[in-house]
């Protein structure tokens, strides 16, 4: 990284280039080979491995492009040898995902750029005794193509700025709560044009539960299957940085036509956004030209449009005027099949018992169900013991007792349902006998007893009754517990299974 690229990572915590290298360039015009090996780089080390990448592959420095053949240049005679012989065919291999022209790779020794480059590379064009230059199209001023952007540094970790490579369709597990939002960016991610109605396409829902794993999946499966459309992934955060810098900087403009040259513009938790007035104002406007130009805009936030407190009411209209897709939380049947998924890719060997119960107890979202199985496993390859069900109950307590706080209306009811054997539409309907009355009130007494909710919220999750009607219930729960021991036992019984 140059002086100039680290004294804007200062200044913001993360540099243009950056955000840049989630454009996807067209074939036609590729950015620069630089930006090409970082991505190239970043395959790399996911398929190696963090600590193969950094004694390999990290001190690689891409010298040049040219007529198919990348020139890359590493410190060291050994290394050259060493990378060759371990390395040149996956090199080429991931070379050619970026760019299917480039025919061969090229190592060959510099030792002068690490010595004085080691910490600070210049990003000049490399000199005439390497044995390539650089082949940069010229190009109008967009993210792409300013020059002193494409920096690749020894010293620097390329796949930070990457799109994250497990966050691909092929990688997403489709469930009941999920199918619309995958069908929709699908959708996007394989139609040329923007889909009626679907513009823009707006993804919510709670933390977790896949909205930025699919807005990768789109860019990454555009950037395989149609590299010509532009694709621009970033945070509303980052939207703001780049802003604000803009208006620093005096280049307002060029902020502008940056934005508006892409096909495809994913702004990520926009949410972040709310109360922050000048940069909504810009956003509505690079949005509004987006759409205008029927390109094709994807928003995710954390609650929909018309809940998102702190966004001016024309812009919240405008961000629900297409499709509006809600990712709802998972249920045990998803939580299993991502598992199950998973475990088969890091290939371990995880008793089913022990999946039903991570499935069962991880309820709060995909990342900590994520997070508790890589903690199992790691323990088990750490301790050298095989993966129980007990060691799997000591390796998680902590979030175990974490996600027991979050018992659900919804839990409640399928559990009492299931209890007193009557239908789970039950727990919703009008009818009074008191086959089904008595289980639906002491759903309610449980609701009331395990959950945060109001009376009110109650009544609307049992189907829209009035919340004197939950406060009935739960008296008259209450004073059955006093009197008949059989209820008790199992209202106890119940609030166990709820708890545990
Ligand atoms: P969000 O952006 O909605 O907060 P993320 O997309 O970051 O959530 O997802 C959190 C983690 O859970 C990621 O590692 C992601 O790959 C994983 N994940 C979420 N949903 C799924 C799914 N349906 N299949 C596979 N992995 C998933
Ligand atoms: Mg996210």
């Amino acid at each position: 990284m140059n002086a100039q690229a680290l004294a804007k990572r200062d200044a913001v915590g993360e540099t243009v280039e950056e955000a840049i290298s989630h454009t996807i360039p067209s074939p036609a015009a590729p950015i620069s080979g630089n930006s090409q090996w970082e991505k190239v780089a970043g395959r790399l080390r996911a398929q190696f491995g963090e600590a193969t990448f950094r004694s390999w592959l990290k001190p690689i420095e891409f010298s040049g492009l040219r007529s198919g053949t990348v020139s890359l240049a590493v410190p060291t005679r050994f290394m050259r040898e060493w990378v060759q012989t371990h390395y040149q065919d996956a090199l080429l291999r991931a070379w050619q995902t970026e760019d299917a022209t480039v025919r061969a790779v090229d190592v060959f020794v510099k030792p002068a750029a690490f010595d004085k480059g080691r910490q600070i590379t210049p990003n000049v064009p490399p000199s005439s005794s390497a044995p390539m230059v650089e082949d940069i199209p010229v190009q109008p001023a967009t993210y792409a193509s300013r020059p002193a952007i494409h920096v690749v540094d020894a010293a620097d970790t390329p796949s930070s700025i990457q799109l994250d490579p497990r966050f691909t369709f092929d990688n997403f597990v489709v469930g009941k709560p999920n199918e619309l939002a995958y069908a929709a960016a699908r959708r996007v991610a394989e139609s040329n044009s923007v889909s009626p109605g679907g513009n823009p396409l707006f993804l919510y829902g709670g933390v977790g539960l896949g909205k930025t794993h699919l807005m990768h999946a789109i860019a990454q499966h555009i950037r395989v299957t149609n590299p010509r459309r532009r694709v621009l992934y970033l945070s509303a955060e980052k939207f703001m940085y780049e802003f604000i810098r803009s208006l620093r900087d005096k280049n307002t403009m060029e902020f502008k036509e940056q934005f508006r040259s892409v096909d495809v513009l994913m702004v990520d938790d926009v949410q972040f956004i709310s109360g922050k007035d000048s940069t909504q104002e810009e956003f509505f406007h690079t949005f509004n030209a987006l759409v205008d130009q029927n390109k094709q805009v994807v928003i995710s936030g954390d609650r929909s449009p018309s809940d998102l407190d702190g966004i001016e009411e024309r812009v919240r209209s405008r961000l629900g005027w297409g499709l509006v897709v809600d990712v709802h939380a998972t249920t045990y049947e998803l939580r299993l099949g991502i598992l199950q998924s998973k475990v088969e890719k890091l290939g371990a060997s995880v008793p089913r018992e022990v999946l039903e119960f991570l499935a069962h107890r991880i309820t709060s979202n995909v990342r900590e169900l994520e997070g508790a199985l890589n903690r199992v496993v790691a323990h088990s390859t750490l301790v050298g013991h095989g993966i129980d069900l007990e060691s799997t109950g000591h390796v998680l307590r902590d979030l175990i007792r974490a996600n027991d706080r979050k018992v659900t209306v919804e839990d409640i009811q399928r559990k009492v349902a299931e209890h007193f054997n009557i239908k789970l539409a039950d727990m919703y309907s009008a009818r009074r006998s008191r086959m089904v009355a008595r289980p639906r009130q002491v759903a309610m007494f449980l609701a009331k007893r395990l959950t945060t909710l109001s009376l009110p919220e109650i009544g609307r999750k049992f189907g829209g009754k009035d919340h004197t009607t939950v406060m009935h219930a739960v008296k008259r729960i209450e004073e059955l517990c006093l009197e008949d021991p059989h209820i008790r036992e199992d209202v106890d019984l119940l609030e166990r299974l709820m708890q545990s």
